[in-house]
């Protein structure tokens, strides 16, 4: 049926062939960091075996190698996000640097004191606590659109609080907590109308939905390789040329440079103006290699494959009695979170039970300790999805939840019973 993963798929991953505790491993913790295929880690070794050298340098064979490696990979991550221009694609260390580079250049540019900052309840922190530091610092003010119990955006609600005072919206594309997926167009679109720029914090998107920053029109997109099947410490920061070209720099030092002199200097155009110093060019390579692989699988194919995979999640674990799921978006992509209510489990209690059977999910708060808090719970079990999961691997997981929830409560009624025969 559909929810099985073409094997070859799979068999491109080598991290997934072992056993964890003894058991064959079911990853379902793919919201934190994907796996990778074995064409990417053949695109690192071969950079490092044939290519490896000091980009923009230009003085000798592999440095120019590496140069065009890395503009290559800028070129693929362009068509990614079908963005205009190269020029629009800035290489960080992933999502975290890319909100902060724009919290701290665009973001002291344009609020100040009295102003406003839009984000909503379900941010990560990695979108919500720079925003908050920028406010902090410059007497601005940070607004929280609020979401439904379901763990939905008040897209209502969100509009009516981007007023005169707002100066930037910041939006996750995809909760990664909830795997709720936005309404980011809409929410654009309403900032846009009043003049307000809009990041869209990509993260949890970039594995799952297709993404055109064009169609969307938003000003600024960014996503982390890792978790699209590519290498750590290197993301993606899509900035519309004009708005990047209004920016200043941020890190200042070499190659972001166009002369330099004791009293002054005067920086290179987007995108070297904002990478500072020697860049992860393997990174680059690997990511490139990560996007190839993703578009050869399909990115339509992937998304409706890990669609049916969530859907199959969701209705094995909601038959578990005393499992609640979290969050119960009408549109998700990628996450299932829920907690053990009856009898009651930490999260962390059945993600170590987990464990031990091979199954990694991850436990907590998902670095979205405000949007636990509007729920009322101190975090959740998180079972995510990606590409190389099938149906086989949502049943060893509803099976193992429903054989720990059962042992739990077997272990309560005996408790029960030796307190009534004391
Ligand atoms: N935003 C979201 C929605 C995320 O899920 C994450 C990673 N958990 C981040 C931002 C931060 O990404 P990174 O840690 O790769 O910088």
């Amino acid at each position: 049926g559909p929810t099985t993963t073409p094997a070859p798929v799979r068999a491109l991953f080598p991290a997934l062939r072992q056993n964890v505790n003894g058991k064959p491993l079911v990853y379902l913790d793919n919201a934190a960091s994907t796996q990778k295929p074995r064409a990417v880690i053949d695109a690192l070794v071969r950079y490092y075996e044939a290519d490896n050298a000091n980009v923009h340098r230009g003085a000798h064979a592999l440095s120019d190698r590496a140069t065009a490696a890395y503009e290559k990979a800028r070129e693929t991550a362009r068509r990614f996000l079908n963005a205009r221009r190269t020029e629009e694609i800035v290489f960080v260390r992933g999502a975290t640097e890319a909100i902060n580079l724009v919290a701290q250049t665009f973001g002291r540019q344009h609020v100040g004191p009295g102003d406003e900052v839009l984000v909503t309840e379900m941010e990560h922190h990695a979108n919500l606590v720079p925003w908050q530091q920028l406010c902090r610092e410059q007497g601005a003010r940070l607004v929280v659109a609020p979401i439904t119990d379901k763990g939905e955006l008040k897209l209502d609600v969100l509009e009516s609080l981007i007023t005169p005072r707002t100066k930037f919206v910041a939006v996750s594309h995809v909760s990664n907590a909830l795997g709720t997926v936005n309404p980011i167009k809409r929410v654009i679109e309403a900032a846009h109308r009043r003049g307000v720029p809009v990041l869209i914090d990509g993260a949890q998107a970039a594995p799952h939905v297709p993404i055109d920053v064009q169609e969307l029109g938003c000003d600024f997109y960014v996503f982390s390789g890792h978790k699209v099947y590519g290498p750590m410490g290197i993301g993606v920061l899509y900035g519309r040329l004009d708005v990047l070209e209004s920016m200043p720099p941020w890190q200042h030092g070499g190659d972001m440079v166009d002369t330099v002199g004791f009293d002054a200097t005067t920086f290179s155009g987007p995108p070297y103006r904002f990478e500072a110093g020697t860049p992860n060019v393997s990174g680059a390579v690997g990511l490139a290699a990560a996007l190839e692989f993703l578009e050869g699988v399909g990115r339509r194919a992937a998304a409706d494959h890990e669609a049916t995979l969530l859907d199959l999640a969701v209705r094995r674990l909601s038959e578990i009695p005393g499992v609640r799921l979290v969050g119960e978006p009408g549109h998700r992509a990628g996450v299932v979170s829920f907690a053990v209510d009856d009898p009651p489990m930490s999260p962390l209690d059945v993600s170590a039970r987990l464990d031990a059977e091979g199954i990694a999910v991850r436990a907590g708060n998902h670095c979205c300790q405000p949007l636990m808090g509007r729920l009322g719970v101190s975090g959740t079990v998180r079972a995510s999805f990606a590409i190389y999961n099938d149906a086989a691997d949502v049943e060893r997981l509803a099976a193992a939840v429903r054989s720990i929830v059962g042992e739990a409560e077997a272990g309560r009624r005996s408790t029960d019973h030796n307190d009534e025969t004391a």
